[in-house]
């Protein structure tokens, strides 16, 4: 089969860029190639749900252009397609008197990404809008909203298979790749497809897809679970909306915190745990080969060695409830173990550099037919709009 522009994975970035390539031109052709039987299995169906404001950035990052630009967007799709969306704001917490300094960095921040209606909370004033929160100074961020990315994800997959341009195939998984002058080559088990450019959002696999097609990387994906919890209907009120610690800015994810579902249920964490396997959702999920190849990469030792501390944290909170408990009781004390039942989980993929760095920005490498989405963690579904015309833009002049 002959395409113009193949796109492999149908998660939210890969469909955002179909989506955005077919409204800058209509006389290409786009297919989307995803391995399982449906969109959002990954990342996109198994995340926190929440619209984000782009506070945590720093000013001038691609994670800050797109998670800004990307926010306007996602609202003006989600208001077109009539899905539901709430823009309701979170807080963000310090606990203790060493967690201010923090905090304060974190509004100088969003005030540099241009966040409007920001607010420093004392005590009481966090109790206005969380009342079951304790903190000593917190930061109310009124644009943070909540919506369901997996909705998201099967509207624009509808969308592109309207477009007689669009094609999506599902249960189609890429095991070779080969460059051509005119573009590549790209097998399936049962498939062979022609393009003039690839695109590669794959995802948790994006590293091995991008090896395939010959190129040199730097990076490796390193898969970390995060685990949720939900708080049981009869204890659901203990959390009006959003509630956050102020991060710590070594790690790239943002601690244990309560939030509300567009569902309406409430839940609590993702922890980050490194994973034995790249799609293990479960703690007993192995795949020693996956597990073989993190563990050899240089660059994920020096990860290791930097971050033990936080990471035997993260293990311990995930193996035994009561430490979780624990870690949410600082944000909400009246939380009790019992109000909370195992909810999932999703496994995000991080890039490590060779040198031992989380790689903190989103990161997009190209060569002469190819395109590949190399880091797309948090907040790339708030993002995805924009991540997708940035690529599609890219696209459209290669194939000029
Ligand atoms: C626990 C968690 C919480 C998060 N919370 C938020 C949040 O609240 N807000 C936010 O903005 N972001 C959040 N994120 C981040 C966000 O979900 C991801 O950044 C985003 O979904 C990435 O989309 P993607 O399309 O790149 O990846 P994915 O959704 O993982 O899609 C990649 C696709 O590629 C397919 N694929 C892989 N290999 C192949 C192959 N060989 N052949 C064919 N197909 C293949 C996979 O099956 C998959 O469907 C969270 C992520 C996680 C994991």
């Amino acid at each position: 089969m002959k395409t113009d522009v193949l796109i492999i994975g149908g998660g939210i970035v890969g469909l955002s860029t179909a989506h955005q390539l077919l409204k800058l031109n209509n006389n290409i052709t786009v297919t989307i190639l995803e391995k399982e039987n449906g969109v959002a299995k990954h990342q996109t169906g198994n995340n926190s749900g929440v619209i984000h404001s782009g506070i945590y950035y720093k000013p001038g990052s691609l994670k800050a252009q797109n998670c800004l630009r990307g926010y306007d967007m996602l609202i003006d799709f989600c208001k077109a397609e009539n899905i539901k969306y709430e823009l309701c704001g979170k807080v963000v917490v310090a606990i203790k008197p060493e967690e201010i300094a923090g905090l304060e960095a974190l509004y100088q921040r969003g005030i540099q990404n241009g966040l409007s209606g920001l607010r420093f909370l004392n005590k009481d004033e966090i109790k206005q809008y969380e009342p079951n929160c304790t903190g000593i100074k917190g930061v109310f961020v009124p644009q943070t909203g909540i919506v369901d990315y997996k909705q998201i994800a099967v509207k624009l997959a509808e969308n592109i298979n309207n477009n007689p341009n669009g094609t999506i195939v599902l249960n189609s998984k890429i095991n070779a790749i080969v460059g051509n002058e005119h573009g590549a080559v790209v097998h399936t088990d049962d498939q062979r497809y022609e393009a003039n450019l690839v695109i590669n959002c794959a995802g948790l696999y994006c590293d091995k897809v991008a090896a395939m097609a010959g190129e040199k990387l730097n990076m490796k994906i390193i898969p970390f679970r995060g685990e949720y919890y939900s708080i049981k209907p009869e204890k659901a009120h203990l959390v009006k909306n959003l509630i956050y610690p102020v991060p710590d800015p070594n790690f790239p994810f943002l601690g244990v915190h309560f939030t509300r579902r567009i569902s309406g249920e409430i839940e609590a964490g993702p922890n980050a745990v490194f994973a034995f396997q790249r799609e293990g959702y479960k703690k007993t999920d192995f795949k020693w080969s996956e597990f073989w190849e993190s563990i050899s990469f240089a660059g994920f030792r020096k990860v290791a060695s930097k971050y033990w501390k936080t990471g035997l944290g993260e293990y311990h909170r995930s193996y035994f409830k009561p430490a979780f408990v624990k870690a949410l009781q600082q944000l909400v004390p009246a939380i009790q173990e019992d109000d909370l039942v195992p909810a999932g989980a999703g496994v995000r993929a991080q890039a490590c550099d060779k040198d031992g760095g989380l790689i903190d920005d989103f990161y997009i490498q190209e060569s002469t037919s190819f395109i590949h989405v190399l880091n797309a963690p948090s907040p790339a579904a708030t993002s995805s709009l924009s991540i997708g015309l940035e690529v599609a833009e890219r696209a459209m002049k290669k194939l000029n």
